[in-house]
């Protein structure tokens, strides 16, 4: 059984902690927590021991009559693996504890891609991850690109990407970000930094990115242009994307007319906290006209890294190839709607 330390339970943290539980080769050591908040609570409420992030706060989590099982470096030391799921920037100042335990650690989306030695993407390069010992899963709308670009690459080759990126103001628990009533443009400056992250995945690829910010919680949508190597029916396309596990294409039938109702069909579906792992693509958005492709994908920014973050843990121990990996990863968790 593989040993995972999750070092960050928040938003990211906790999904991947649930996430691990699943997976028939890896049990959860514990995970690690700066303060005793109701994520604390919750954590060892679902029988997973609590870790103290910062030593000296570790009287608070008494205090709270919270039970801590030692330190943040012992579960470091006990892991085969380590998912920091720490906020931006935390994850490079973790990397040295995990250097000196001699740990594979895998980052998230918000730590810089220099600070690792491979960024990953499960579909696109999990083979580069194999035996890598920092290991940056990308954001949430790095995944999202990926996932779509990697089938396209594979079938009719990619000569140029455009995307704008509708972003989402802040997650629902996110009380201090905003905005609450405007459109920003985010970052102002063009092409955005969306782009070139997607280049630590695929790096010949052709991409600009636009972003904005937008008054919404749920998810981020994406406007897609790909210019493809060749003309391709629109059918085709589907038929393509239709094969993908981590794609769900939104079928007109349902009548599914923005990321509200998908967050409600999540939810009806029995999805744990309503997460969407795949990319929401709107079926009749898909079209073509010559070689260029368009389409409106939806993003759950709060989880469609998740069974990356399985997938990863497989590639840095190599415990399975890709195939394997996304398989079991796809099976245990459930996805696919
Ligand atoms: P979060 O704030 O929800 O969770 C981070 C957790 O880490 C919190 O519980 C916080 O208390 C804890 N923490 C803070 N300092 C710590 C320390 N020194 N040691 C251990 N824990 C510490 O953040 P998040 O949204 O889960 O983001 C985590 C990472 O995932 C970031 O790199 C972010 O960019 C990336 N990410 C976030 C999203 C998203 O939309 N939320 C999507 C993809 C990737």
């Amino acid at each position: 059984m593989i040993q995972v330390a999750i070092n960050g339970y928040g938003t990211i943290g906790k999904r991947v902690a649930d996430a691990v539980r699943e997976q028939p080769d890896m049990e959860v050591v514990g995970v690690a927590k700066t303060r005793p908040n109701f994520e604390a609570e919750t954590a060892l409420e679902k029988g997973f021991s609590l870790y103290a992030a910062i030593e000296e706060r570790a009287d608070q989590f008494a205090e709270a009559g919270l039970e801590i099982a030692g330190p943040v470096e012992d579960l470091v030391d006990e892991a085969d693996v380590v998912v920091d799921a720490t906020p931006s920037g935390i994850g490079a100042e973790n990397k040295a504890m995990y250097e000196e335990y001699d740990t594979p650690a895998l980052y998230q989306g918000g730590e810089d891609a220099d600070l690792v030695d491979v960024s990953f993407n499960a579909r696109s390069n999990f083979e580069d991850a194999v035996d890598a010992d920092h290991v940056r899963v990308v954001s949430c709308n790095t995944t999202g690109l990926s996932r779509v670009l990697a089938p396209l690459r594979e079938a009719y080759g990619v000569e140029k990407v455009r995307a704008t990126l509708v972003r989402r103001g802040g997650d629902p628990g996110q009380t201090s970000r905003g905005p609450i009533n405007d459109i920003l443009p985010n970052p102002v400056t063009i092409p955005s930094h969306h782009g070139p992250d997607v280049e630590t995945i695929f790096d010949d690829l052709d991409i600009d990115t636009l972003g904005m910010k937008v008054p919404a919680t749920l998810m981020h949508m994406h406007s897609l242009n790909v210019t493809l190597s060749e003309e391709v029916d629109a059918s085709e396309v589907r038929d393509l994307f239709a094969d993908e596990s981590r794609l769900f294409l939104i079928p007109e039938r349902m009548d599914i007319d923005g990321s509200g109702k998908l967050k409600e069909y999540a939810m009806d579906a029995g999805r744990p906290r309503g997460d969407i792992w795949e990319n929401c693509i709107w079926e009749e958005s898909i079209s073509t006209v010559g070689t260029d492709l368009y389409l409106f994908q939806g993003i759950h920014q709060e989880s469609d890294v998740v069974p990356e973050n399985v997938d990863a843990i497989r590639a840095v121990l190599g415990a399975a190839d890709a195939e394997e990996s996304i398989a079991t990863t796809d099976e245990t968790m459930g996805i696919g709607l």
